[in-house]
């Protein structure tokens, strides 16, 4: 297991050297800032829907490792999702790493996130690794819904 662990710490390492999705949109769909001021983390999200569909998503931002890890990672899992499976990933995430037991519906495929499953053992890392899934929702949360002439 101790093995595992550290090869979890390297990817988080690597993840935070060499993000993924890093940098603006140009003209996203929304958009939305995160701050943790516990750690110092800062993150902004921007993404592109289609309908309901998230075909691009991007970040900026400094803080800790697990932040930006957590960062480059959750714009990995989210591209080419719909807003219903991005809530039901972020709560099994969520569960995750607060060591809750979550029943989410439908098939969640939590392997990619894993990366950062050691979180639950440090509650006061929880912040940083939801940091930019919370920037995410509250940039869904202030889309505006396209105007429709129908
Ligand atoms: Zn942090």
């Amino acid at each position: 297991m101790s093995d595992l662990t550290e090869l979890y710490q390297e990817l988080i390492l690597e993840n935070s050297k060499h993000p993924q999705n890093f940098g603006a949109i140009d003209n996203p769909t929304c958009s939305a800032s995160g701050h943790n001021p516990l750690c110092g983390d800062k993150v902004t999200v921007y993404l592109t829907l289609d309908g309901d569909t998230v075909t691009d998503i991007r970040f900026e931002g400094s803080g800790c490792a697990i932040s930006v890890a957590s960062a480059s990672l959750m714009t990995e899992c989210l591209k080419g999702k719909t807003r219903q499976e991005l809530q039901t990933l972020f709560s099994a995430f969520h569960g995750m790493v607060t060591g809750e037991d979550i029943e989410v519906e439908g098939n969640v495929d939590l392997e990619t996130l894993s990366i950062l499953a050691g979180v639950k053992n440090f509650p006061i890392r929880v912040k940083c690794a939801t940091l930019a899934w919370h920037a995410v929702q509250s940039a869904l949360e202030n889309k505006e819904t396209p105007v429709s002439t129908e």
